[in-house]
Order: structure tokens, then C-alpha cells, then sequence
């Protein structure tokens, strides 16, 4: 049984608290690892060596710091395969989605290698006479992140790329079910050139979030996850005056315009409702049909596309659509859910509970399956299921489509699909949620725009990634400065506008 470490102060390090978590293979079910669960000290070891350390990457010039990010998107290149095998191994997604997750971080890194741009600051000649004023952005010092399971590449990466290339020191407690690429990219970062220190893993559940939280030297924290662990996030740490940005769970809602090409948005539901089994924040896990005809179309457009889905591990090659969920746990949850939509009156249209991988009988593979006649007191309406399950809400109007996706209390991503411009620009200006795909089901933002959700899909005011991170990452401090002639004229004791 392998045991995976803590990578701290530029090495593997042992855990020492004695606490382990399994991490499963979840194509097999079977246990392939174990992760230590750091203790408050082993976090405190790390904050001290990550808060020795950062003065001097702060000082190190922003196009050099940048030089290091460069050559680590060289090395993530140069490993892309083996990172995408080791992220599947224990995420359990078919390889070309691993390598999609290792490629969106990196597009963040490549983003970030503008840093000596993105760091500079703003400065005023003759704010007043003889006086001239300047912002700087100066790194935060010792920073940390916390995040899911689901893109252990890309959203550590989203997150350390910007704080490090700031000149912060950062500490990235990543998900136990899959901390291998974690480790994986922290020994990169160092081959890349990073000194030891500043991007440090510590492994680890609660107790390792806890001791972050309560840490005074740690000044911001960054966290991906749940909402109710978001919304605990965001209240315990700002309460410790900390900077924190919490991104949390989501139920997005694809609306479906009777005028809407059906062909291509059947395709875009059955990517975005069933790729990565469902596991992804921008999943579409709704579909508002407007219009029993509509729905009608869509619905058989969708059933043969979801029959053909080809579930397996990701060893089966490359036809494989989506692989197992990370857990058990998270399998009896999907299913549980399954069965209070049927219970509570919801049309199970295609029926993934039987579903059985011959030669992986203890994998964690769920099922497609599709709802219809959902209505919104249904818990499968109302929670994040998280798994491959797409339910169909069928509404009246466009106005009560839209009403929808306004009303649920998530706010992560939306779509419409229409060929009129007019309702269109009218979804996108009007509805209440971050990120608005229009014919495109999944709006993820490029690393050069900002990603985030709104309501309970987001506690914080700044997004992941983009210009937001950089404002993150860093505190602006504004000098105004003289040097006149007749400072030794005295001082001056009024509060004055500058003239
Ligand atoms: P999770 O909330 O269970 O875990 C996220 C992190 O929090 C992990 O590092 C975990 O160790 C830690 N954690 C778990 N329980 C904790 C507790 N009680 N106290 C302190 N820390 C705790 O989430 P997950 O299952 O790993 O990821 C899936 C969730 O993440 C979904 O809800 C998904 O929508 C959301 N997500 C959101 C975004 C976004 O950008 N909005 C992106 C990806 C995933």
C-alpha cells in the first residue's frame, strides 16, 4: 500500500499525526492509497518555512518570478501524460477530461506569466504642488487554498499560479480523494525554479482546514468546494480578518427556446449533463424546455443520445464517455437522490439504476439517467446532485424559464439556447447568475476573464483567476510624496484638499 506524504520546506515529509485517509481507485473500488491527515503542527511547520521564504520571493523581480511559471507550463506540457493517468487513477475521469483539467490550470499559468504587467501600479505626477502620488500592489506574504475534488489540477492551479507569480508564499491543502497531482505539481513548480518553501502541500480533512483558519500568520485564504463548507469557510475566516474568497456548489439551468436548433442542443446537454459524470460545477443538471412541444422534441432527441453513452474506466480507451463517481458515498448519495425524484412524482424517462459494469462490479459507476416533469419542491430540483442525472423542468414561458433560473438559490452558470438574438440579450442582461453561455452549455471563462458564480455559489467579492486574482493576491498600498525645498518651513496641522 503506497503511502502518499506532505510536501514541506521543498520535500516529501511523512505524515506524523497518525490520522490516514483511504484514496480509492473508483473504477475498481479498491483502496490504493493512503493520504496522512495533517495535525495544527505539521500546518504550523509548513506556515513557518513558507512565511521564511516569502520575503525573498517577494524582492525577486516580477519578470524573473514570471520566467519560473514559464518554464513550469514547459514541464506541465512535458508531463501532461503522466499527470492525466495519475488524475484519473484516483478522480476516476477518462484521460482526455484529465488532460482537459491539467490544460485549463495552465492556461491560469500562462495568464500569470503577465505578471510585470498585471503588478503594476498606478501613479499621479503633481497631485498637488510638488507632490506626486502612487499605488503599489504588494504580495499579501504567507497565502493558502483549499480545494475540491473534482479539478485537482486546475483549481489548485487557478489559485497558486496568481499568488505565487504576486510573490505570496502559498499552501495548498488539497482534496484527500485525489492529492497525487497536487504533490505531482508542487515538485514541478521547484523543478521549474521555484525556491523551496513557497508552494508547500499539506494533506489533510478538518482539523488541517481549521488550523489554516485559526492561523495568524496565514493572510488569505481561497476555497473550492460545497456551499455549506464555503459558507463555514467564509464566515470562520473572515471573522479571523482574513482575505477569503469561497466558490461553492451549483444547480445550472440550460433554457431551451422552442426556436433553439434542437440537434445541437440535445448535444450540448448530454456533454454538459453526463461529462465527468456529472461532476463538474459547471455541469447542466436542469433543462427548461419552453413549451410542452419542445419538450416533447427535446426529450426524444435526448433518450437515444443518453442510451448510447458508454460508460467505463478510464483504461477502456478512448470511446469511453464518462467514468465512475469519486466515492461510494457519493454513489449511494446519487442514487438516493434518484429514488426521492421518483418518489416524489418526477417521470424517471431513462432509468441508470441498474446500471452494472461487468468486471468492475465494486467501481463506483453510476447510471445516466433523465427526468422529466420535474417541478421546483423536488429535492432533485432543489439539491446538487452531482452525478450523472439531467432533470427536465418543463415551463409555460420564456419569462418563466427565466424565472427559474432566478429563483434557485445557486448562481454558478446558465444557458440559453435560442435563435433569437433579442431573448438572447435579454437572458444575459436580466438573469442573476455569474457566468451566461449563449448556445454554449458550458461558459467557462478563458484564464484572461474571471470565473465565478453568484448567490449561495459564491461568498466573497473577487473571482477566480483573471485581473480578480492579482487584486487577491496582493494589498494596494498609496504613497503621496514631496520633496520640496521648504519642508523646514514647519508643519502643517489643517487637513488640506491639495491645490
Ligand atoms: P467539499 O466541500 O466536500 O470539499 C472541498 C474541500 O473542503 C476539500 O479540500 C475538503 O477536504 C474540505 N472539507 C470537507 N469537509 C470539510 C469540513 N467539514 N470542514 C473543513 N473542510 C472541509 O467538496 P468536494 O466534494 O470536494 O467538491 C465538490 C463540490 O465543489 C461541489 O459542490 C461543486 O459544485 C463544488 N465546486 C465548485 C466550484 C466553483 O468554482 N464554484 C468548482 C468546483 C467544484
Amino acid at each position: 500500500m503506497q503511502e502518499l506524504t506532505h510536501y514541506i520546506g521543498g520535500e516529501h515529509v511523512k505524515g506524523t499525526s497518525g490520522r490516514f485517509a483511504d484514496v480509492m481507485n473508483p473504477a475498481t473500488g479498491e483502496v490504493q492509497a493512503k493520504v496522512p491527515l495533517a495535525s495544527a503542527d505539521e500546518l504550523d511547520r509548513a506556515v513557518q518555512i513558507a512565511a521564511e521564504a516569502q520575503p525573498a520571493w517577494a524582492a525577486v523581480n516580477p519578470q524573473r518570478r514570471a520566467r519560473v511559471l514559464m518554464k513550469f507550463v514547459d514541464l506541465l506540457n512535458r508531463d501532461m501524460d503522466k499527470l492525466a493517468e495519475a488524475l484519473s487513477r484516483e478522480h476516476g475521469k477518462t484521460l482526455p477530461d484529465a488532460a482537459g483539467d491539467v490544460q485549463r490550470g495552465l492556461e491560469v499559468v500562462e495568464y500569470c506569466i503577465g505578471a510585470p504587467q498585471l503588478l503594476k501600479g498606478e501613479y499621479t505626477d503633481s497631485a498637488g504642488p510638488g507632490i506626486d502620488m502612487y499605488s503599489m500592489r504588494q504580495a499579501l506574504g504567507v497565502t493558502a487554498g483549499i480545494t475540491p475534488f473534482n479539478f485537482p489540477a486546475m483549481i489548485p492551479m487557478w489559485m497558486f499560479a496568481p499568488a505565487i507569480a504576486c510573490g505570496n508564499a502559498f499552501i495548498l491543502k488539497p482534496s484527500e480523494r485525489d492529492p497525487s497531482v497536487p504533490l505531482m505539481l508542487a515538485e514541478l513548480m521547484e523543478e521549474a525554479g521555484l525556491p523551496k518553501g513557497i508552494l508547500q502541500v499539506v494533506n489533510g480533512d478538518k482539523e488541517a482546514v481549521d488550523a489554516i483558519l485559526y492561523h495568524d500568520v496565514i493572510q488569505s485564504i481561497g476555497f473550492v468546494g460545497s456551499t455549506p463548507i464555503a459558507e463555514y469557510i467564509y464566515g470562520t475566516g473572515c471573522a479571523q480578518g482574513k482575505r477569503v474568497q469561497c466558490f461553492g456548489g451549483a444547480k445550472n439551468h440550460m433554457i431551451v427556446m422552442p426556436d433553439a436548433d434542437m440537434d445541437q442542443a440535445a448535444d450540448a446537454l448530454i456533454g454538459a449533463g453526463y461529462g465527468a459524470a456529472g461532476e463538474r460545477c459547471m455541469a447542466i443538471s436542469v433543462a427548461v424546455p419552453v413549451g410542452d412541444e419542445t419538450a416533447d422534441r427535446l426529450i426524444e432527441k435526448l433518450v437515444p443520445r443518453i442510451e448510447k453513452l458508454k460508460v467505463g474506466p478510464y483504461t477502456a480507451g478512448a470511446d469511453v464517455d464518462y467514468g465512475p463517481v469519486v466515492t461510494a458515498a457519493a454513489k449511494e448519495n446519487i442514487l438516493r437522490l434518484v429514488q426521492s425524484g421518483v418518489d416524489q412524482g418526477a417521470e424517471l424517462v431513462v432509468d441508470g439504476r441498474d446500471f452494472n459494469l461487468q468486471g468492475y462490479e465494486n467501481g463506483f459507476f453510476v447510471g445516466a439517467h433523465l427526468f422529466d416533469k420535474v417541478t421546483p419542491d423536488m429535492d432533485i430540483y432543489k439539491k446538487e446532485i452531482f452525478g450523472p442525472v439531467l432533470s427536465t423542468v418543463r415551463a409555460g414561458s420564456y419569462e418563466e424559464a427565466l424565472k427559474l433560473a432566478m429563483d434557485h438559490e445557486y448562481g454558478n452558470g446558465t444557458a440559453i439556447f435560442t435563435r433569437d438574438g433579442d431573448t438572447a440579450r435579454d437572458f444575459a442582461s436580466r438573469v442573476n447568475v455569474g457566468m451566461v453561455g449563449v448556445n454554449v452549455p458550458i461558459p467557462v471563462p478563458l484564464a484572461y476573464h474571471t470565473f465565478g458564480g453568484w448567490k449561495k455559489s459564491v461568498f466573497g467579492d473577487l473571482n477566480q483567476h483573471g485581473p480578480d486574482a492579482f487584486k487577491f493576491y496582493t494589498r494596494t498600498k498609496t504613497v503621496t510624496s514631496r520633496w520640496p525645498s521648504g519642508l523646514k518651513e514647519g508643519g502643517e496641522f489643517h487637513f488640506k484638499p491639495m491645490d
